[in-house]
């Protein structure tokens, strides 16, 4: 048994277009009932890019260009293998991006 979504009255198998639907004496049908409701998925939202700054982790280091005490950092492999990591720093104020000598 099925029952209408609308008022939530028995619904009956309906003649429509040459087809048996599930109706309801409110006007309701349901579409074409023999075959399985077919659900179209919904594409999925496009994922917010997150800027790469938000995830990098902080440290102490003074920015030559603004002065200011907080940059973010990451280490980079520059060449393969035989060189240690760079450090680069990036100025959270300013943005002005360098790297560490060690
Ligand atoms: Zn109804
Ligand atoms: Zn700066």
């Amino acid at each position: 048994m099925q029952f209408c979504p609308e008022c939530k009255s028995l619904m009956r198998p309906i003649k429509k277009n040459n087809k048996t639907v599930m109706g309801c004496s409110c006007g309701y049908t349901k579409k074409d009932v023999s075959k399985p409701i077919v659900e179209t998925l919904e594409k999925p939202k496009e994922v917010e890019v997150v800027s790469d700054e938000e995830t990098l982790p902080i440290t102490q280091a003074e920015c030559e260009k603004c002065g200011h005490k907080e940059a973010y950092y990451w280490l980079q492999q520059t060449r393969a293998g035989d060189e240690p990591e760079t450090k680069f720093l990036k100025c959270t104020k300013c943005k002005h991006t360098w790297r560490e000598y060690s």
